[in-house]
């Protein structure tokens, strides 16, 4: 039953790794597990746009439907149906390449003791090692991904357990990774010992449990939340029931911040605490640290909403829609590549005149990285009559590409790395330009002496 794309690695990709992604694992042996992973997935769409896979199995065989795109497109002509007790899935974050088919996960080995299915979010930093390693030893690769690297590594000592085998071998992969395993009798999820990239468990009901990057997907087949796996521990599923095993080196928690500020959905609760909350409170900071006369906030849809919702509660501005979001249209950068950005933003967005005549506006978003966007933007408020434009970030300036995940670009492309305050301030086209401070992000996502969270794109 199972399919396989037979494409050769292409090499070219190499140096492009950086992955943000979505990833899912379900016990729920019956004839729903695969809608249920569908479901579950769906609702993981925003971390990644690239492609999708779901595989699911009965312990012998594997139903695997893989295609480009959204969901929506890679599952048109055909979604996984076959009954079984365990199901993974993945979806891929878009950057620009990096897209061939043979790197959609999951991703399948199958060595003497059984097929081992994998789904990763996150980037390792020492990938292209491993792989020199493997390679010189007789593995093949089949993938440009980083990801193949752990289960070439997997696949190497069969004589042990899975989960024994997990607990050596990451002792030797370096960076941020977030996984979840299938096997035939297994489903494990695996959190890297810093904790870059967020993994949760909850319970579907007695015996049938779902691993997944977000709470949101836990909610999406009405499940219960019951933890975040910690850093450097593993969640083992079997027809025992789930039990937890640490496997981690005793480090320093680096969970990204944005994660909270950006990447994850709102409704979704991380590391105990609730994105939307966090959002919220960034905002609420940011106004106190503003410090101009303003009329109005509008946030940038959709992601600068709940910090403006934040910030007008605690500034004392109305909150006012000055940016209508065509929704169907995706994240900016999966735009066709022919059209310019200008006109990607005019396609996006559109301003309420009506709301902006005339006014002193405070443009609240919550991130700036090439800075492209955002001058666009500004450009359409201004075009639509606002007297002035304040924007306030819901971030400190990006001022390092993230190797760990999320694709911020390279270094002399974020806009904070090579100019000033006022040098932005002026290629931006605005009044004013804050961005929320270092010590008020930690304060918020309730670390304030930063000991658990990666703040290394800020540095
Ligand atoms: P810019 O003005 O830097 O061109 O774009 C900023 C906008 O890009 C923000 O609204 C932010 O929500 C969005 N954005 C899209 N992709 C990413 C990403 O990978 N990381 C971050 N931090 N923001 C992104
Ligand atoms: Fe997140 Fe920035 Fe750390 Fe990357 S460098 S993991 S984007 S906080
Ligand atoms: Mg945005």
């Amino acid at each position: 039953m199972t399919t396989r794309d037979s494409i050769a690695p292409v090499r070219f990709l190499a140096h492009r790794r950086r992955e943000e992604c979505g990833v899912i694992g379900l016990w729920a042996p019956g004839p729903r597990i695969a809608d249920l992973c569908y479901l579950g997935l769906f609702a993981l769409q925003h971390r990644g746009q690239e492609s999708a896979g779901i595989a699911v199995t009965n312990g012998l065989h594997i139903d695997e439907v893989k295609g480009m795109g959204l969901m929506t497109e890679a599952f048109r002509k055909k979604r996984p149906t076959m009954a079984g007790h365990a199901a993974i899935g993945h979806v891929r974050y878009s950057t620009q390449g990096g897209s061939v088919p043979c790197n959609i996960q999951p991703l399948f080995a199958y060595p003497p003791g059984g097929f081992i299915g994998l789904a990763h979010n996150g980037t390792l930093t020492n990938a292209e090692s491993l792989r020199q390693e493997l390679e010189a030893t007789g593995s093949l690769f089949r993938t440009t991904t980083d990801s193949e690297a752990i289960l070439n590594l997997l696949s190497l000592s069969s004589d042990l357990s899975v989960e024994d085998r997990v607990a050596n071998i990451l002792h030797r992969v370096e960076g941020a990774y977030s996984l979840v395993l299938m096997t035939p009798d297994r489903l494990i999820g695996v959190r890297d010992p810093q904790g870059y990239r967020p993994l949760c468990v909850g319970q579907l009901q007695p015996g049938q449990y779902v691993i997944a990057s977000e709470s949101c997907a836990l909610d999406a087949v009405k499940a219960e939340l019951i933890r975040d796996i910690r850093p450097g521990e593993m969640a083992i599923i079997s027809a025992e029931g789930l039990r937890f095993r640490s496997f981690g080196l005793a480090t320093r928690q680096s969970a990204c911040v944005f994660e909270h500020i950006y990447f994850a959905r709102p409704d979704s609760v991380l590391d105990g605490q609730s994105v939307w909350r966090t959002r919220f409170r960034l905002g609420q900071q940011l106004a106190r640290e503003f410090d101009r006369e303003a009329d109005i906030v509008i946030p940038v849809p959709d992601t600068g909403i709940t910090a403006a919702l934040g910030f007008s509660q605690t500034g004392g501005l109305p909150y006012l829609e000055g940016l209508i979001k065509n929704r169907y249209v995706g994240r900016s950068f999966i735009m066709p590549q022919q059209i310019s950005r200008a006109t990607a933003v005019e396609m996006k967005l559109n301003p309420v005149r009506a709301n902006l005549e005339g006014q002193r506006v405070v443009l609240i978003d919550d991130s700036i990285v090439r800075g492209t966007t955002s001058a666009h933007i500004i450009s359409m408020v201004r075009r639509a009559g606002a007297k002035e434009v304040h924007m306030c970030v819901s971030s400190p300036p990006i001022t390092q590409p993230c190797y760990y995940g999320i694709d911020t670009s390279i270094r002399k492309e974020l806009i904070a790395a090579v100019k000033t305050l006022p040098e932005i301030q002026a290629s931006l086209g605005v009044d004013s330009l804050h961005y929320l401070s270092k010590q008020g992000l930690l304060d918020q996502v309730n670390d304030p002496e930063n000991r658990r969270s990666c703040l290394a794109c800020f540095d």
